[in-house]
């Protein structure tokens, strides 16, 4: 019997792949408490690969540009998939992403935290729907390198406490990227320090969003929850428009 979507057979066996990945270094790393949650990075793919990927057992998706996120969510809304926001965001866009965003995993300034407040104070009143989710992104780079987003890590605990007091908006944790051309271990250690002290004041905020395709492996090891796997799934991304 022929496959009738070589598509399908493919994303099937590089979602196997990672989570094999996975369980190897949850093993490796002697972690016994929940694995962490694998959230699959759809950027730049078609909607109907998120179809595909939700007919394999994907229940989470990420997605950095709130119009192409906006599209396929409500393209796709009979799935009931959780949607990451991964991405920077501007504030002008918090209503938009506030109305299919599960959570955001890049809250980096006091403006930003304020506008989800203000659109989850909205959208809770219109739909009834659950707090949103905000991670911190810190960023990681001591400077040499490009800068990828995030808050300094002086700036957490400030950020942290402008979220926790916010009705609608539930703060979740920490997310980094490892910066470029740098050590992965190195930077989500120091992510994991950012963390202890998180939690130590906000004992809820105990989520780790690090790990990508390339350092996996190293983000489990330091504790990671939530891993954002996007090119070892879905294959390269079609070039940057
Ligand atoms: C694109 C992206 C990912 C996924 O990266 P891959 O290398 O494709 O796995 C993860 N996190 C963020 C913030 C991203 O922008």
């Amino acid at each position: 019997m022929t496959d009738p979507d070589p598509r399908l057979a493919q994303l099937d066996a590089n979602l196997a792949a990672v989570r094999r990945r996975i369980d190897a270094a949850v093993t490796a790393a002697g972690r016994d408490a929940a694995p962490p949650r694998l959230i699959v990075v759809t950027k730049f793919h078609p909607a109907q690969d998120i179809r595909r990927l939700a007919s394999l057992g994907v229940a989470d998706v990420g997605e950095n540009r709130d119009q192409e996120a906006a599209e396929k969510a409500v393209q796709l809304e009979d799935l009931g998939l959780r949607w990451h926001f991964i991405g920077q965001l501007q504030s002008n866009k918090a209503k938009s992403v506030v109305k299919y965003a599960h959570a955001v995993h890049s809250v980096d300034r006091p403006a930003l935290a304020a506008a989800l407040a203000k659109a989850m104070a909205v959208e809770t009143d219109r739909t009834g729907r659950p707090p949103l989710e905000c991670f911190i992104q810190v960023n990681l780079d001591d400077g040499a390198g490009a800068h990828r987003g995030g808050a300094a890590p002086d700036e957490v605990l400030g950020l942290a406490e402008q979220l926790a007091g916010a009705a609608g908006l539930r703060l979740a944790g920490v997310m980094a990227v490892a910066p470029l051309g740098g050590d992965p271990a190195g930077a989500f250690g120091k992510l994991a320090g950012i963390s202890a002290q998180l939690a130590a004041q906000f004992p809820a905020a105990t989520g780790i969003s690090a790990g990508m395709s390339q350092d996996l492996e190293e983000a489990v090891r330091c504790g990671a929850t939530h891993l954002r796997i996007g090119s070892d799934i879905l294959g390269p991304r079609p070039a940057l428009r």
